[in-house]
């Protein structure tokens, strides 16, 4: 039996030893940021390994969602999920912009494009919707709207990276798509994010808002923020992209060993693998049912008390918090599907240093 407390997730971490050489070399050159060596090379392995045209990099997930909807010039209502982490939305209100939720598709709890129609008014200049779990969202669906009605689409792929549908990279779909890598992500930086981007003259565009929007040593032409990445998240982000392969392939054997020991169960619902031809089993999500023994906060609690610390995530609704909920579009009734969900939600503890025996234990406390 382990003694330590499990978390949903641990970051994961390289060997310490070879980071050393990484931090000699910042030393030695005194380049701590703004555009140094290791952040351009990060930049563009991160680029190929995604495989997308384009990166550009900042200091957290947050900042990229803020810089991407700048850069888009979006105003107005932006359609997007309820069912997120906080940061999709609280974007939008720090660029003033009226978050307008629309409800979720029950099996891929991704925005259901069959609704986002209904929710578009004159006001309506932009799509968020967010690649929940790392499951691709119907990206022709949303793509077919935002065509017929002029509107911007921006991807929150923040549970999104390394996964790959029939085309290639899913961070190539919309205008834009923005990750995270923070701590608790599957490839992390500390702290960390990134917009992919299609066009080079986007990209630059880009790198001008990061930089407080400086062209140049004396040019500044935009108001730009504070959003770049540092050389030592760039060089961690290095060091951990020649782990990551391992660290996937290790998610991948945990997010099957759960499919055998679980599926089986009766309540216990999975989701299933998604449209994605290469997946980052980023997060292992169970839908507790009334068939099971237990309700979700029942088990919830069983768990801790093993030291098991599952996660509600997504729970409560980003619009059930304070600041939305005097926002039209936050009825219950008009978000039945996330409400039933968010409240049914469990995530399991996934991540690479996960051994079988905690594995197996946590499989057993889930068997009735
Ligand atoms: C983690 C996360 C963010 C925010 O990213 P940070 O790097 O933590 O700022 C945004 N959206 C979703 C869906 C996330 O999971």
């Amino acid at each position: 039996m382990s003694a330590k407390p499990i978390y949903v997730t641990q970051p994961h971490l390289p060997p310490l030893e070879e980071f050393i050489p990484y931090l000699e070399q910042i030393w030695d050159n005194k380049r701590l940021t703004n555009s140094g060596p290791f952040h351009n090379q990060l930049e563009q392995a991160l680029a190929e390994y995604l495989g997308v045209e384009h990166l550009a990099l900042f200091a957290n997930g947050t900042l990229a969602l803020l810089t991407a909807l700048q850069a888009l010039r979006i105003t107005g209502e932006v359609i997007t999920t309820p069912y997120s982490f906080v940061a999709t939305a609280h974007t939008l209100l720090w660029n003033e912009i009226q978050p307008v939720f629309v409800d979720i598709d029950p099996h891929t709890l991704n925005l259901d494009p069959n609704r986002i129609e209904a929710a578009i008014t004159p006001r309506t200049t932009a799509i968020l919707p967010v690649h929940v779990y790392g499951n691709p969202c119907d990206v022709e669906a949303i793509q077919t709207i935002a065509d017929n009605y002029n509107l911007k689409v921006i991807y929150d792929a923040a549970h999104a990276f390394g996964v790959q549908d029939q085309g290639g990279s899913i961070l190539r779909h919309g205008d834009l798509s923005v990750l995270s890598f923070h701590a608790t992500k599957v490839f992390n930086t500390c702290e960390g994010g990134a917009i992919a981007c299609p066009d080079d003259k986007t990209k630059q565009h880009i790198d001008h808002l990061k930089n407080f929007g400086f062209v140049g040593e004396t040019t500044v032409v935009a108001s730009g923020i504070n959003g770049k990445m540092n050389e030592m998240q760039s060089a961690l982000g290095l060091l951990q992209l020649k782990h990551v392969s391992q660290a996937l392939a290790r998610r991948h054997a945990i997010d099957d060993q759960y499919r055998e020991g679980l599926s089986h169960i009766p309540g216990i619902r999975l989701l299933p693998r998604g449209s994605q031809v290469v997946d980052n089993h980023a997060y292992f999500p169970i839908v507790v049912e009334d068939t099971y023994p237990l309700s979700r906060d029942q088990l919830y609690d069983k768990l801790k008390a093993a030291d098991i610390h599952g996660r509600r995530y997504f729970y409560p609704l980003i619009s059930e918090f304070p600041m939305y909920r005097g926002l039209p579009s936050v009825q219950a009734a008009d978000l039945a599907v996330a409400t039933e969900i968010s409240r049914r939600i469990i995530c399991l503890p996934i991540f690479p240093a996960l051994s079988d025996d905690d594995l197996n234990r946590i499989i057993q406390l889930l068997t009735p």
